[in-house]
This record gives structure tokens, sequence and C-alpha cells, in this order.
């Protein structure tokens, strides 16, 4: 199995070469040559596996460079009931992702039980564990710099932490995500971790990573490293619990199932794509976007434009609060029959600052074979779907599940189990909470006083000289 480039001009690779690296040189993204397919019978013998199992039977398929008992230990080691332990009462953490079913045909899909309670975790910890892996096996070191609004970075952070041969440098705005994720990630005394806030906002930080990226002689000699979005070890992770929550809902083969995914990047919808293409019976796939629509506007018009940060929003589900949507190009690769040089006469407008259209050629037309379909919520219509589902199911949900849910109510057919992935429990977001219910919602025991612990951090202005400074200085 060789991965190829989006922009069709990069050179095949094995997974392990893409595992450490972002953007193909071409500036594409990677995807396999073809997706490995799973036929009923292959769908009937995973039906009753276990999540490890059933991780294994996916992404052996996917990755061939890492010997198979080799990839079962790092599976092995990742998926565990005491990593996602922070279940709903009645759901078994043996099932990494349990469901909830809220009603007849309605269910969530629990990501969010590991130990950052986002989505972010179930990637990220099994990229941390092949990080080590890959690393140790070529001798290598990596220095993972990234930004974060608050769920990228702890996830990033939990994961990598302790890991040999990794030093993780993580910029954040200066006093502007909550209490709780300044807390999660800033209380870590792990020393391979390096919180760094940023006196300014969250772009800023993203820049300062931007700018050291471009300078390649400092990446090169530093060898930086990258978690973000469009990493395909993330991707890959992402794919196995469409599977899980897909058997979890039904019975036999023959039946279909909806996932409503609450998206920003387009990479966790991304994976249920994949899912798809890889023979899992879906129906619908729904798009929703909270007041950051570009998604939803490319799915109702066939249009795509990027709204650059100046005119991004700050919304009540910050996490989805994006400008473009880094993944998407891997969709429209797929929908344009895999045509790398559409593919790059699309971006070349994109990347510089433009959007396209896809009505006149024919392409719009294919979208509704991939079963996607998009809707969008604002604050109000979450506060409402938080206070709806508190009533009638006696559930809390966090605000970015309150989008999935409020589309997926508006667009599911009743005949069919729609599925809405949870990507992040409600105490990470209390102030909507309290917002919404006037309660403080309930945060694992284990993580009470945890905004009381002593915290380790350094302050930097806004100055990409600087953090290249501080880790020419730290990794002495
Ligand atoms: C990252 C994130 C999202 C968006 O996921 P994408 O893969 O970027 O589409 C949604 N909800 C939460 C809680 C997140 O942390």
């Amino acid at each position: 199995m060789k991965y190829i480039s989006t922009r069709g001009q990069s050179p095949a690779l094995t997974f392990s070469e893409i595992l450490l690296g972002g953007l193909a040189p071409d500036g594409g993204l990677y995807l396999p040559e073809s997706y490995p397919q799973f036929n009923d019978a292959d769908l009937t013998a995973m039906r009753g596996m276990n999540y490890r199992d059933l991780a294994f039977a996916v992404l052996s398929r996917l990755v061939d460079d890492i010997p198979a008992a080799d990839l079962k230990i790092i599976i092995d080691k990742t998926y565990r009931a005491d990593v996602y332990s922070f279940t709903r009462p009645g759901q078994n953490a043996e099932d990494i992702t349990p469901t909830l079913k809220l009603e007849d045909n309605l269910y969530l899909l629990s990501l969010s039980n590991g130990p950052t309670l986002a989505f972010k975790d179930m990637a990220m910890q099994l990229l941390g564990n092949l990080f080590e892996y890959v690393l140790a096996k070529t001798g290598q070191t990596t220095n993972i710099l990234g930004a974060t609004s608050g769920d990228t970075g702890s996830a990033a952070e939990y994961a990598m932490r302790g890991k040999k041969g990794i030093r993780v440098f993580m910029l954040s705005p200066h006093k502007k995500m909550s209490r709780f994720q300044t807390a999660q990630m800033f209380s870590l005394q792990d020393d391979n971790i390096f919180n760094i806030a940023v006196k300014g906002v969250f772009d800023d930080c993203q820049d300062m990573v931007k700018a050291v990226s471009n300078d390649h002689a400092f990446k090169a000699a530093h060898h930086i490293g990258a978690v973000n979005s469009i990493n395909w070890g993330r991707i890959i992770a992402q794919v196995v619990y469409y599977f899980k929550g897909y058997f979890a809902v039904t019975q036999s083969n023959q039946q279909k199932v909806s996932f409503a995914v609450p998206s920003g990047n387009f990479g966790n919808v991304c994976a249920g794509h994949i899912a798809r293409m890889m023979g899992l019976p879906i129906d619908k796939l729904v798009v929703a976007t909270n007041e950051n629509d570009v998604l939803d506007e490319f799915f109702k018009t066939g249009v795509y434009r990027p709204r650059g940060s100046a005119n991004t929003y700050h919304t009540s589900s910050p996490s989805m609060d994006i400008s473009k949507a880094s993944n998407f190009e891997r969709f429209i690769y797929d929908l344009t029959g895999r045509d790398g040089e559409k593919v790059r006469e699309l971006w070349s407008t994109v990347d510089n600052g433009g959007s396209f259209d896809l009505k006149a050629n024919g392409y719009f037309d294919q979208v509704k074979d991939y079963g996607f379909v998009s809707g969008s919520s604002n604050h109000q219509n979450r506060l409402n779907t938080i206070r709806e589902t508190q009533a009638k199911y006696g559930v809390t949900i966090d605000t970015h599940t309150a989008d999935g849910l409020k589309v997926a109510q508006e667009l599911r057919n009743p005949n069919v189990p729609m599925v809405v992935l949870e990507t992040a429990l409600p105490a990470k977001f209390e102030d909507a909470i309290v917002e919404a219910l006037g309660t403080v919602p309930e945060r694992p025991t284990v993580l009470n006083g945890l905004e009381d612990l002593p915290q380790r951090f350094d302050v930097m202005d806004f100055d990409a000289e600087a953090i290249k400074q501080y880790i020419t200085e730290k990794t002495r």
C-alpha cells in the first residue's frame, strides 16, 4: 500500500514515510493509492470484534510497513479501558467508544471518554505510540511544534507525555483558553512537554508555527514535526470508530446507518467518508458546522469559499471555529475522480485567497452519491439543544455535540439509525453548560481540583524568532 498526494506531483510513499510529515512536497494531502475493500463476509467477521481487534482489522489494511505483530501491540496498548474511562452511567469502558441510545434510531457515539475529554484523544493516543515506535526504529527524534486553542494541544500533550524521542512545544494564546483547558495543559509536569503562552490570539500562535515551518533550514536542523489535523495517522485512527458505531446499532450488514459529525477541519467526517469508501454501509454523512459555515455553504451550493482569519467567528463551540477546512481537499480529490491536476487548479485559487464553484462543471451533482448533507447551528440553537436533550433524555451534552445533534434532528430519516458523534464531554466547556442549564456539569472525580494544581508554562511575545531561540535552548 503506497500513499499518493491529492495534487498528483509527489512520489508515492509508504505509511511510515508519511507518518511524521505534514503536507506532501507538492502541497497536497496524502491518500492511499486505492481504498482497501471490506466485503459482506469481512463485515460479518468484524461485527463481533472488540475495539482493539476491530482497529487491527481496519488499520492493518492501511498500514503495511509495520509488521503485523508490532502494529497489534501498538493498538492494544492504545485502546485500553483504563485510558478511555470517563464513561456515562450504563456504558462499558471496554467498548472504548460506547454508544448511548437517546431514542429509537437516535444514538450518541461517545468518542470523548479519553484523558482530555474530547474525541481528539482517539487519534492522538495512537499517534503517540506510532511516533514512538517509528522513531525508535530509525533512531530519530522529533520536536513537535503546534498551535492550539484548546483541544488539539491537550490531546497531543497527553498522548506524547513521557514518550522517548519526542518533545512537544505547544503555543496557545495567553489567558484565552478556558480555565479547564489551561489547567489540563499547564499542570503537566513531564519534562518533554513545553507549554508556551503567547501574548496574542490563536492566529498569532499559528503564524509563529508557520514561520518556523517555512524556515526549512531550522526545521530540518531541529527535526520539527507536526500533529495537525491533516496528519494521515490521525485520520485512519478515526475510521475505526465508524465501524464500531455501525456494528453497535445494526444487526445485519444489509442495514445502513447515518452519522452526524460536528465539523471544523473536516478531519472527523473525512474519516467517515473513507470508511464508506472501504465498504461500510453508510447512508448519510451529516456535516454539521457552527456559525463558521464554510462547509455547510459548500454542501448546499457547490461553492467553497474559505473565510480568512479576520472573518472567523469566536463561538461557543470553539473547536470548530475555522476559516478553512484543511482536510476538505481529500474529499474533492475523490469527487473529481482523483484528478490531481484539477485539484491543483482549484487550490491554486484557494491558496491565493479565492474560492471555487463546482456547480458549473458538473462535479457538484455527484456529491449526493457520496452521501454528504449538511446544516449549521448558532449559539441559541446549541443552548436550546442542550436544554432539550437534558429535559427529554436526561443527558447533558456539550456545545459541539449539540451542534451535531441539532443538525441530525433536522435531517434524519426516522427509519435509518442516526449516530451523532459526541466530540467532547460537557465538563470541558462548563461556561456554556451553565448558560444553558444553570448548573455546572458533572466532571470525572479524578479531575476535581484540576485548576488548583501547580502550573508550568512560559510566556512569550508574538515573535517567531523567540520560539526558534526557545526550541534551540531546550533541545541543546
Ligand atoms: C476538533 C474538534 C471538532 C472538529 O473536528 P474536525 O475533525 O476538525 O472537523 C469538533 N468538536 C470538538 C470538540 C473538537 O475538538
